[in-house]
């Protein structure tokens, strides 16, 4: 049966509570992993990783959850890289619409990828003149300086 949900709900935060179906991989006290029903390219194990604690970015989650997520996704990428074969593993989160965040509930997607795989995150790169790069890194570090 397909439960509706209020328009203030989050779908991950309901995943965490349970009674949903879904093909988890990992669960601890602070995180939990499950396979993405979508999985980019043609290998298995695309994965997303989420803390049970509702975040909306990055840098509104908690300092204790960041670091039980990257624990978790450094644990989950032998088994996926086992499983599926890949050559490689990205590990992709997104901030925001503009970016592609679907789900509002900060999330890792590990991504088990091959040589040619068809799967394209570098398209459109730009070639910046050093000038810009070094006004760019500067102000980055002047912005972290400010932060507390
Ligand atoms: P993002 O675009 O970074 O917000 O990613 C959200 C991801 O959640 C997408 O890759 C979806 O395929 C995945 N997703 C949405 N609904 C489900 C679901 N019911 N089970 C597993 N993955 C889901
Ligand atoms: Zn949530």
């Amino acid at each position: 049966m397909v439960k509706f949900m209020a328009k203030d709900e989050c779908l991950f935060c309901e995943f965490t509570k349970g009674g949903r179906k879904l093909w988890s991989v990992y669960e601890n006290k602070y995180v939990f992993a499950f396979l993405d029903i979508n999985p980019a390219g043609k290998l298995r194990g695309h994965t997303l990783v989420l803390p049970k604690k509702h975040f909306e970015t990055i840098d509104e989650c908690d300092d204790a959850y960041l670091k039980e997520l990257i624990l978790a996704i450094k644990r989950l990428i032998p088994a996926i890289r086992a499983v599926s074969g890949a050559e490689g593993i990205n590990v992709l989160q997104n901030n925001g619409k503009a970016a592609g965040q679907l789900v509002k509930h900060v999330h890792f997607h590990i991504i088990p990828r091959m040589h040619k795989d068809g799967i394209r995150f570098d398209e459109n790169r730009r070639q910046p003149k050093p000038m810009e790069l070094a006004e760019t890194a500067e102000s980055i570090r002047e912005e972290l300086k400010n932060q507390k």
